[in-house]
C-alpha cells in the first residue's frame, strides 16, 4: 500500500504546558513525550509525516531577551527571532525522535527540519488592521514610548498590561516547498513552517521579512496543499470541537462536513484566534481537494488519524 501523506499541526501544549516556567528540560519532556505519540504513526509504516508547530511562547521569549540585551547587542528584527524559534524547536523535534526511533532500532529514519518562510501578499488588508499580540507586556507609559519610537502598535491585554500587537496575514505559500517535497520523498520526516513560518513579501522578485505573525493552522494548511497532503490533522488541547462550548446545550462534534462547519462558523460557535482558524484551515484543505482533516487532542492522535477520535472533517 502506498503511503499516506499528513501534515500535523502541533499546538502550543506540545511544547509547553500552561504554568510551566519554560526551561529546556520542560520543553524537551513535552517535546519527548509529543514525538511518543508521532513516532508510533511513521512505524505503523501507514504514514508519511510532515510536521508544523506553533511558536508563541517561545518567539515571545526570544523577542524579550533581545529586548533586554539590546545595550549589549544589537536586537535583531521580528522574522530573525521567528527563524531562531523554528530552529530551537526543530532542533528539540528531531532530538526526540532520534532518540525515540534509535529504541525502536529504527534511528535510520532521517528526520530534518528547514527553515521556513512564507509568502504573504504586501496588499493583505492585515497590514492595516494588526491584531496579534506579540512579546512581552508593558506599563502604558513605557507602551507610549514604544508607539512613538518605533511605531508599533499597541493595545492593552485583559487588564494584564500593554501588549504589542502585529498584522495577520494570510499564508499565500510556503518558499521552501520543493525542499520539503524532495526531503518526503526521501523517506524524511520534516518539521516545517514553524509559528506559521516566516513572514516574507516579494519585491521585484526579492524577498524581504516583515513584522508579521500567520497563524500556524493555516500556514500548515498550505503547507498541506503544497506537499499534496492526504490528510492535514490539527493536535490541540480539546479532544473534539464543539457547539455551544461551554455554554448551555453545549454539543461535541464527531464529524462535520464543510458546509456545516462554514454554517457553525458564522453562527459565531468559533473563538477568534482559536478554534476559528483552526476550523477555518480544515474547511480550505477540502475545498482544495483534500480527503479528511481532524482537529483532535495531542493524546489521541492516532486514534484521530484513524478515524476513531476527535472531530472529522469531510466533504
Ligand atoms: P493551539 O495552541 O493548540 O493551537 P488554541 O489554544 O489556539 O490552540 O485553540 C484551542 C482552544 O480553542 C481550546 O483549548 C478551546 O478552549 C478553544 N475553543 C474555542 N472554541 C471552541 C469550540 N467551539 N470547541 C472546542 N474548543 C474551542
Ligand atoms: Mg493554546
Amino acid at each position: 500500500m502506498r503511503k499516506q501523506t499528513v501534515v500535523v499541526a502541533l499546538g502550543g501544549n506540545a511544547i509547553l504546558q500552561p504554568g510551566q516556567k519554560g526551561t529546556f528540560e520542560e520543553q524537551y519532556g513535552n517535546v519527548h513525550r509529543t514525538v511518543e505519540q508521532l513516532a508510533a504513526m511513521v512505524l505503523s509504516g501507514k504514514w508519511r509525516l510532515v510536521i508544523t508547530h506553533g511558536n508563541g511562547p517561545q518567539v515571545g521569549n526570544i523577542l524579550r531577551q533581545h529586548d533586554a540585551a539590546k545595550a549589549i547587542v544589537p536586537p535583531m528584527p521580528m522574522d530573525v527571532c521567528g527563524a531562531e524559534s523554528q530552529g530551537l524547536i526543530g532542533y528539540m523535534i528531531q532530538q526526540a525522535f532520534h532518540n525515540v526511533l534509535s529504541r525502536e532500532g529504527r534511528g535510520d529514519i532521517p528526520v530534518a527540519t528547514v527553515v521556513t518562510q512564507v509568502l504573504v501578499d504586501k496588499a493583505d488588508p492585515a497590514f492595516q488592521n494588526p491584531t496579534k499580540p506579540v512579546g512581552a507586556f508593558y506599563s502604558a507609559e513605557e507602551a507610549k514610548r514604544l508607539q512613538a519610537e518605533k511605531g508599533w502598535h499597541m493595545v492593552e491585554d485583559a487588564g494584564r498590561g500593554w501588549r504589542r500587537v502585529v498584522p495577520s496575514p494570510d499564508p499565500k505559500a510556503i518558499v521552501e516547498r520543493e525542499a520539503i517535497r524532495t526531503l518526503l520523498t526521501n523517506k524524511a520526516i520534516v518539521v516545517a513552517s514553524g509559528g506559521g513560518g516566516i513572514p516574507v513579501i516579494e519585491e521585484s522578485g526579492q524577498l524581504k521579512g516583515v513584522e508579521a505573525v500567520i497563524d500556524k493552522d493555516l500556514a500548515g494548511e498550505r503547507l498541506a496543499e503544497d506537499v499534496g497532503a492526504d490528510l492535514f490533522l490539527i493536535l490541540t488541547d480539546v479532544d473534539r470541537v464543539r457547539l455551544n462550548y461551554k455554554r448551555p446545550g453545549e454539543k461535541v462534534l464527531e464529524r462535520m462536513t464543510i458546509a456545516e462547519a462554514k454554517g457553525y462558523a458564522t453562527e459565531g460557535h468559533f473563538a477568534k484566534g482559536s478554534m476559528e482558524p483552526k476550523v477555518r484551515a480544515t474547511v480550505r484543505f477540502i475545498e482544495a481537494g483534500g480527503e479528511r482533516a481532524v482537529i483532535a487532542s495531542l493524546a489521541q492522535a492516532l486514534e484521530a488519524l484513524e478515524g476513531r477520535a476527535g472531530t472529522q472533517v469531510v466533504p
